[in-house]
């Protein structure tokens, strides 16, 4: 019986060994929590690429938007400026000419809610015309503008980088064309502005969240407008900046997730170029606005997933181990059950079996006996009996000692029982140095034999006996014999007393001899006797 310091180890591994089901629960509960977990982090993560996803077309389309209203704002106030140079071209600048051209680009001005002044300047700078009320004697040959249409035969459209007014003080956007004399030299410029908070106005309906960004640049990388708008950097070079840097790599419309030079916000950017002139609009949106209603949402699920997950866990850690506590209980109750079934059998063993020499006790012999008798007058069948008893006993003790008399018991009731050959015969010790035999369906010559050879045995044994004339150790015995045809009846004590009997008279004819019934006299046995 395992009652070992800790009998739980062993149990605890015959319940896995043989509870592959609680095996099974626990894998069964880590793969459901794992699924759980796997498909809220991926359903997490799709949300989030298709919510990245949409808001790269919203911002694309509106860079789109953007890019078209940039456009004609822009080309509005470039088609004023085509119509003010075919008139200086067409009308000279005679006095009355640029009278009237005067009164004209004031209306303009007036009218095109995009222009913020109007100027001609002839070839030396000089302001000839202006929009201001009052003529104003001025200068604008060191701009960049000017410098440019003086130095380029070019028709088109210029746009220059943002100044601040001389007029106004203003930060404005200068759109400029060429003006040429009739015989194709620089005959000065034609300047339209807008004012750059003019932009501020176009795109504030546009909603690009707490941190978005539009801005609008040359494609150069000179910055004329950025929402939200700093002064500082109207005209700066935004050419090494991540929108483009994104347009050298993909050209002429992009959406990509750049970090910010200017305040290193991560931000969603999407930029156009616009189509006819050299101008790339770009809005961007901050990831963090982008995905802030999602990390809400995620976070939330992810809450209800984890109380989930804890609950799985806990239930499921509990009901595995109740089963373990189930299982250890089991092992325990067979465990005690087979100590039980081994204790009664240890007493059916004590009740049965005798405690010096192992071969059956007189109680059970006696209860065999009963049996067999019944058994042997129910169906007709002879049954014999033995009874021996050892010679000379007591002078055995004697001389060898009571420890040598048990041996020499344990020895004979071995050599008896190792000599009977049928499952039924049964030896046993009747009391003291006498030994009973029951030899089941055995009649009286057959009784008679098997004594004999049980007699012959133990001489063969030679346990030295120096007080027994033989010289070792003899038995005598009285065998009889019931015949169950004659339906005569017999108790088990009546049959004893008559092998009792024979067994007297085996010691009277000199021991260490046989008395059956066959026997009219007491004839003494030989030794070498073969029946
Ligand atoms: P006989 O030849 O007439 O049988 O003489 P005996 O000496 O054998 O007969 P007796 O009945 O006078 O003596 C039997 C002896 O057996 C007496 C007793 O000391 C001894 N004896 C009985 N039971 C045991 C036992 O369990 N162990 C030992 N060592 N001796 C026992
Ligand atoms: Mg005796
Ligand atoms: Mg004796």
């Amino acid at each position: 019986m395992p009652n070992s310091q800790s009998p739980l180890t062993p149990i605890l591994r015959l319940t896995a060994e043989k509870r592959p089901a609680v095996t099974y629960a626990i894998w069964l509960l880590v793969l459901f929590g794992v699924l759980l977990v796997g498909a809220q982090a991926w359903s997490a993560w799709s949300a989030r690429q298709s919510r990245l996803a949409e808001h790269a077309v919203a911002t694309s389309n509106m860079a789109g938007a953007l890019a078209s209203q940039a456009e004609s704002t822009v080309r509005i106030v470039d088609t004023v400026l085509a119509g003010v140079v075919e008139r200086i071209e067409h009308d000279g600048m005679t006095p009355a000419a640029a009278d009237r051209l005067h009164s004209h680009v004031r209306n303009m001005v007036k009218e095109v809610k995009q222009l913020h002044g109007l100027f001609v300047y002839g070839a030396d700078g000089s302001w000839l015309v202006t929009s201001l009320e009052r003529p104003v004697a001025g200068n604008n040959a060191d701009r960049e503008y000017f410098q440019y249409h003086r130095n380029n035969p070019g028709r088109g459209v210029h746009i220059g980088k943002p100044v601040r007014s001389r007029s106004s003080g203003v930060w404005v956007l200068p759109v400029s064309r060429r003006v040429d004399r009739p015989d194709g030299s620089f005959g000065g410029v034609a300047l339209g502005t807008i004012r750059i908070a003019f932009f501020a106005d176009l795109y504030g309906s546009f909603d690009v969240g707490k941190d978005g960004v539009i801005f609008l640049a040359r494609d150069d990388g000179i910055l004329l407008y950025r929402r939200p708008f700093t002064d500082s950097l109207v005209g700066t070079d935004v050419r090494d900046g991540p929108v483009f840097q994104m347009v050298r790599r993909s050209g002429s419309v992009g959406t990509a997730m750049l970090r910010s030079k200017i305040d290193g916000v991560v931000r969603l950017y999407s930029y156009r170029h616009l189509d006819k002139l050299p101008l790339i609009v770009a809005t961007a949106q901050s990831k963090q606005d982008i995905l802030e209603e999602w990390q809400q949402s995620t976070l939330l699920m992810s809450g209800v997933t984890l109380v989930v997950v804890v609950l799985l866990v806990g239930v499921g850690t509990r009901l595995v181990r109740q089963i373990m506590i189930r299982d250890e209980l089991d092992a325990e109750l067979r465990i005690a059950k087979a100590d039980l079934q081994e204790r009664n059998r240890e007493l059916t063993v004590l009740a049965t079996n005798d405690g010096l020499t192992g071969i059956a006790n007189r109680r059970h012999f006696e209860d065999t006996l009963r049996l067999e008798l019944k058994r042997a007058r129910r169906t007709g069948v002879a049954l014999s009996l033995l009874l021996f008893d050892v010679d000379f006993f007591k002078k055995y003790n004697d001389r060898y000692g009571h420890v040598a008399g048990d041996d020499c018991l344990r020895q004979v009731a071995a050599t008896l029982q190792a000599k009977l050959v049928r499952p039924t015969d049964l030896a046993a010790r009747y009391g003291g140095e006498e030994f009973a035999v029951i030899l089941p369906a055995t009649g009286q010559v057959g009784a008679r034999y098997v004594a004999e050879r049980l007699r012959l045995a133990l001489m063969d044994l030679g346990i030295v006996h120096a007080d027994n004339p033989d010289g070792v150790a003899t038995l005598s015995g009285g065998a009889c014999t019931y015949h169950g045809t004659h339906g005569e009846e017999i108790d088990p004590d009546t049959f004893v007393r008559r092998a009792d009997a024979l067994l007297y008279r085996a010691k009277a004819n000199g021991r260490n001899r046989i008395c059956s019934d066959l026997d009219s006299s007491s004839l003494p046995a030989q030794p070498s006797l073969a029946i």
